[in-house]
């Protein structure tokens, strides 16, 4: 038996689970399984990373301060109030690491956002997961079990992977009603799909205990290179810059996100796109039987009678080249979350739903 032993809390910790991106035997798949961008980066990231090519022999920069600049410039923030990860998963990760430990208590919901979890055993802290109200996240279920212990309170506005969002005077509440000890970091992955939406950027501003995390993942279609940024108190930001690797972002990712948000039409269209296929979707589920809640995200949580049922149709699903993702590991085992795609990819999957329901009436 080896005396060589992981740190208290890491062996308890299970792998995190992707989205499918195969099929076995099934040939041009739909990948509607990781909440990706259908239409893919915007043209300017794109020709952002072939031109970084020839400088790859360059270690990158250690601050991001170009990219911190244009993500301060965009959203209207101070630069060094920001900090930029290897996608916001770094930052959740970071943000334990610093703040939560042996004997403290990180918070988050019952349908939460797994990362949470994970960074948060990786520490040697415990997770305390809070019941949320059918769906949505409870501001009192999370202020009755916040404590002095609780080190950091994740959500995420809209979730993942219920879609649904609670109010800026409910999520104010909450940052006014935690014990002081006790950071809020409000998790904006896909604030981008609600317009206009600042993701708590206001509040976080106007207090010293709330941190707001974003990412190029999902509306700017860069998942694959890793991109993600944080915005809070100077003191936490100072804080979380000690444990961030020097290194943490490559040439290519940081012109690429730059890029990338420069090309605001393209967001703007993504943003729109999104909207109009995911009513679309929703409302062809519900004709059919299939409910879900009103989804401020790109994707729908789409309610089956139960796991069974849920899983049948994922099978068919699959068969037919669609992948759809499982969530019974968030704690709902009945339904299907289904990513937004191009209009093709949702009328495909809004038929084949049709076409699974109708086989078994
Ligand atoms: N938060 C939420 C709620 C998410 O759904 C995701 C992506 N699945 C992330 C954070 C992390 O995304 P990334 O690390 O790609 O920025």
């Amino acid at each position: 038996m080896t005396k060589i032993t992981p740190q208290p809390g890491i062996m308890e910790i299970a792998l995190y689970q992707s989205g499918a991106a195969h099929v076995e035997g099934v040939a041009n798949v739909v990948k509607l399984s990781s909440n990706e961008n259908p239409f893919g980066p915007s043209p300017r990231a794109i020709a952002a990373v072939r031109d970084s090519a020839a400088g790859l022999h360059r270690y990158p920069s250690t601050d991001h301060g170009v990219l911190r600049k244009a993500i301060g410039a965009l959203n209207g923030l101070d630069p060094d109030r920001i900090i930029c990860g290897a996608g916001s998963d770094e930052i959740i990760s970071f943000l334990c690491q610093a703040y939560a430990g042996p004997g403290d208590e990180v918070l988050y919901t019952e349908h939460g956002f797994s990362m949470y979890r994970i960074s948060a055993l990786a520490v040697g802290a415990t997770p305390v997961v809070v019941p949320e109200q059918d769906r949505v996240i409870s501001v009192d279920n999370i202020l009755a079990a916040a404590n002095p212990k609780t080190k950091l309170v994740f959500i995420a506005n809209p979730a993942n992977p219920t879609g649904t969002m609670i109010g800026a005077a409910e999520v104010a509440r909450l940052a006014e009603g935690l014990p002081e000890e006790t950071l809020l970091v409000l998790d904006g992955a896909y604030a981008e799909f609600v317009e206009g939406f600042d993701a708590g950027a206001g509040l976080v501003s106007a207090r010293d205990n709330v941190f707001m995390t974003r990412t190029f993942s999902k509306i700017y279609g860069l998942g694959g290179l890793r991109v993600g940024w944080g915005y809070g108190p100077q003191e936490i930001v100072d804080v979380l810059n000690r444990v961030r690797g020097p290194f943490n972002l490559s040439n290519s990712a940081l012109a690429a996100a730059v890029a990338a948000l420069d090309d605001q039409d393209y967001v703007d269209y993504c943003r729109s796109e999104n909207a109009k296929w995911r009513g679309w979707l929703a409302e062809a589920l519900a004709e059919c039987g299939v409910a879900s809640d009103t989804s401020c995200a790109n994707f729908i949580l789409a309610r089956f009678t139960d796991q069974a049922e849920a899983e049948a149709c994922d099978q068919y699903l699959q068969g037919q080249g669609l992948i759809v993702r499982r969530v019974a590991g968030y704690g709902l085992p009945n339904a299907l979350r289904i990513t937004i795609g191009d209009e093709a990819a949702c009328r495909r999957v809004a038929g084949a739903i049709k076409a699974f329901k109708e086989g078994r009436a």
